[in-house]
């Protein structure tokens, strides 16, 4: 944490900035270490502040106690008391996060009379390469997904709903010890997988269909992201060959995972083969994203990210063919980027497997 506090620092000193306010449940964490976002975190260049009020102060204190100022106020007191820090250090100007502020948050900053200066961007990236424990904490919040799809296989069956096949994975990933859904939960049976992002509905799983899978556990804050496409019965010869092209390109692309290539190239190895197929149209969305705290993180793997990818950064491998009106198949492992190559946090396999 006191690292964390170190590089915030550098970046605000790089920027030019004094001080910054966070409010966003994310950036309180890492900073932080404090699991709520009824607070605000003040950095300046000699404090470091958590605002919270009485509900959360025995909480905040044994979070972030050790690194920060707990103060207790509620309501228009707790930014009173940022303004009042601000004075005392004659801070002129303040880095806030202008991904996420409402209007009328932004207009309460303005107040303090000071100059705001965006500043997400440069949060943003202090999470970009993952430290060892973080790290740790995604591989653990990955082996309670790989888990719970094993188990899920052998509870679910032909006429099962897609809602059904949905809370029957939670459930088992809850009693598994995962913090709950790292997202919500995507289940698309038959027709309804070529839906990207499918919400489960009331479709029973029928002999025939492939079911696109994608979902995650979540670990000390930390998401995973995996997706598997199975088969209800016997798969007929389309399917299996939609199937095994996707499950090439995914290959095809772990295979070139390492540091130094861009999110550009990576995406390009998987949608050129798709392409070669002929399914390049049935490939609508970017090959990967970052994950973390947040499920969607910095860097991607898509056709607009110049990004090199280096060590520490976390990436998904995750291609799709999608039919209207028939069938969708995604394969969908997350990795981070090592000095070497990568390490695939996933273990399941990604032979088509059968239930009935
Ligand atoms: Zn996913
Ligand atoms: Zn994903």
């Amino acid at each position: 944490m006191n690292d964390r506090l170190n590089r915030l620092r550098n970046s605000m000193a790089k920027a030019g900035i004094d001080a910054v306010i966070v409010n966003s449940i994310t950036s309180i964490r890492y900073l932080s270490n404090f699991t709520s976002d009824e607070a605000f975190v003040l950095v300046t260049k000699q404090r470091s502040l958590l605002i919270t009020d009485f509900r959360y102060t025995i909480q905040a204190k044994d979070q972030s106690g050790d690194r920060y100022e707990i103060l207790e106020a509620s309501g228009e007191k707790q930014l009173a008391l940022v303004h009042e820090a601000l004075l005392d250090e004659n801070v002129k100007t303040l880095g806030f996060e202008d991904d996420i502020v409402s209007f009328a948050r932004y207009r309460s900053y303005e107040a303090f009379g000071v100059e705001l200066v965006p500043f997400a961007k440069e949060l943003n990236a202090l999470r970009l390469i993952k430290t060892p424990d973080e790290i740790e904490a995604l591989q653990k919040a990955q082996t309670l997904a790989d888990q719970s799809f094993t188990e899920l296989l052998t509870v679910i069956h032909a006429g099962m709903t897609e809602k059904r096949v949905a809370a029957e994975l939670e459930y088992i990933g809850a009693k598994l010890g995962s913090e709950g859904p790292s997202f919500d939960t995507i289940v698309g049976s038959g027709p309804n997988g070529a839906m990207c992002h499918a919400v489960p509905g009331e479709r029973k799983l029928q002999r025939g269909d492939l079911v696109v899978l994608d979902y995650g556990c979540l670990f000390n804050g930390y998401h995973s992201d995996m997706t598997r496409t199975f088969a209800v019965g016997e798969p007929d010869a389309f399917s299996s060959k939609i199937y095994e092209i996707v499950r090439t390109a995914q290959q095809k692309a772990l295979d070139a995972l390492r540091p130094g290539i861009t999110g550009k190239q990576l995406d390009a190895i998987a949608r050129d083969y798709i392409k070669e197929q002929g399914y390049g149209d049935c490939f609508g969305h970017s090959l990967g994203h970052g994950f973390g705290l947040l499920i969607h993180e910095s860097p991607r793997a898509a056709v607009t990210c110049e990004t090199v990818l280096e060590p520490g950064m976390t990436i998904t491998v995750e291609p799709g063919i999608y039919i209207e009106g028939k069938l969708g198949v995604r394969i969908e492992d997350c990795c981070v980027v090592t000095e070497t190559g990568k390490r695939n946090f996933c273990v399941s396999t990604k032979e088509l497997q059968i239930i009935e």
